[in-house]
């Protein structure tokens, strides 16, 4: 599922264009942080487990909490976990990073007011 978003996403097009590994694990703890449920982490391999891991990065998927997802939602997932994999391409250098969230907000907000409420409504 992921090498197709990746292969037919244009938003992926680093990913495609570089050749950065990335492992899928499948995670049967039931993972938590501040009470909240984790569906799926992205991590950077870091440096120097570089020796061991023939990875860039590692996309955990905690399976517990994801049982009632439909198919869509998953591949959201997915899809949200490999907007995490960054790419910076300086000449013939290519370095990774974890690429943070576009939005910071709060759930309750996005319920009630949507992710778009401080956008300016330009009209004409
Ligand atoms: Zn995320």
């Amino acid at each position: 599922m992921a090498k197709r978003l990746i292969r037919t996403l244009p938003e992926f097009e680093e990913i495609r264009e570089s050749d950065v590994r990335i492992a899928y694990l499948s995670s049967h703890k039931q993972k938590k942080r501040r009470n909240r449920i984790i569906y799926g982490e992205c991590h950077k391999v870091d440096e120097k487990y570089a020796w061991c891991c023939h990875y860039d990065f590692f996309i955990v998927i905690y399976e517990p909490n994801i049982m009632d997802f439909t198919d869509k939602q998953i591949e959201t997932l997915i899809r949200h976990e490999l907007h995490h994999v960054g790419i910076s391409f300086e000449g013939e250098d290519i370095s990774y990073y974890i690429e943070p969230h576009d939005i910071e907000e709060f759930w309750e907000i996005i319920h009630d007011c949507g992710l778009d409420w401080s956008e300016v409504n330009a009209t004409g």
